[in-house]
């Protein structure tokens, strides 16, 4: 594994971005950068950047480009991406890449893969309306597919608090899908163009999704 490996994961929202990061990061120590969560940590810190993304957040609109890349140029510049990071819903417009491509090119850095995951739009409504996370340790569940279990204690840390997001709900998803449609999905034929797209179907096991992920991981790194 080089210091400096670089993933994107793309998909709609619940297409398992998060839950796929997070089994990267453990097995193969790369540091989770998910522009989502920064946001979220801005908006309930009440900072400038969360204050003026807020409403697109709650409306499942796109944050403006200029905000989500400050956000991620500051995390970028942190000592642990030296690691090699997975990047979890960013980019997710043109411009948002092509800043990626100037800030990796300025460091030496460059995408190991960008790894499409494939799913169906129509499970995704139900996939994201029911997930949640314990509030300690953020391990992902879902009221049909993944519960703890012991109701109420996360599997991983024992904690008993469970948290959802505002914006997983049935209203939002579909403006959800809708932004990743029009905006995003177009930079699956951009990687393709780079060489560095990769396709994984990401409708079955958690588990046979992972040693895909795996796979593509050890053969980037290598
Ligand atoms: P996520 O946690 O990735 O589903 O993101 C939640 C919300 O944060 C999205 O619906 C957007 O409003 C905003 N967001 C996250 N990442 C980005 C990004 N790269 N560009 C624009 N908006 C973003």
């Amino acid at each position: 594994m080089t210091k400096t490996t670089v993933l994107i994961l793309l998909g709609p929202p619940g297409a398992g971005k998060g839950t796929q990061a997070r089994m990267l990061e453990e097995t193969f120590g790369l540091v989770q950068l998910s522009t989502g969560d920064l946001l979220r940590a801005a908006v309930a810190a009440g900072t400038e950047a969360g204050k003026a993304a807020k409403a697109a957040m709650d409306s499942g609109g796109l944050v403006s480009d200029e905000i989500v890349l400050a956000i991620l140029r500051d995390r970028m510049a942190e000592p642990d991406t030296s690691r090699g990071v997975i990047l979890d819903g960013f980019p997710r417009t043109a411009g948002q890449a092509a800043a990626l491509d100037e800030l990796l090119a300025s460091q030496g850095m460059r995408i190991g893969a960008a790894i499409s995951l494939e799913v169906d739009d129509a499970a995704m409504v139900e996939r994201v309306s029911g997930r949640y996370t314990c509030a300690a340790c953020g391990e992902g569940y879902h009221d049909s597919f993944k519960q703890p279990a012991v109701d109420g204690v996360c599997d991983k840390c024992g904690a008993t608090g469970f948290k959802r997001r505002a914006d997983d709900n049935a209203e939002t998803v579909g403006a959800r899908l809708a932004a990743y449609h029009e905006q995003t999905a177009p930079l699956i034929t951009y990687y393709d163009g780079q060489g560095a797209l990769r396709r994984v179907d990401a409708m079955g096991d958690i588990g046979r999704i992972a040693k895909d992920l795996a796979a593509i991981v050890e053969s980037v790194a290598a």
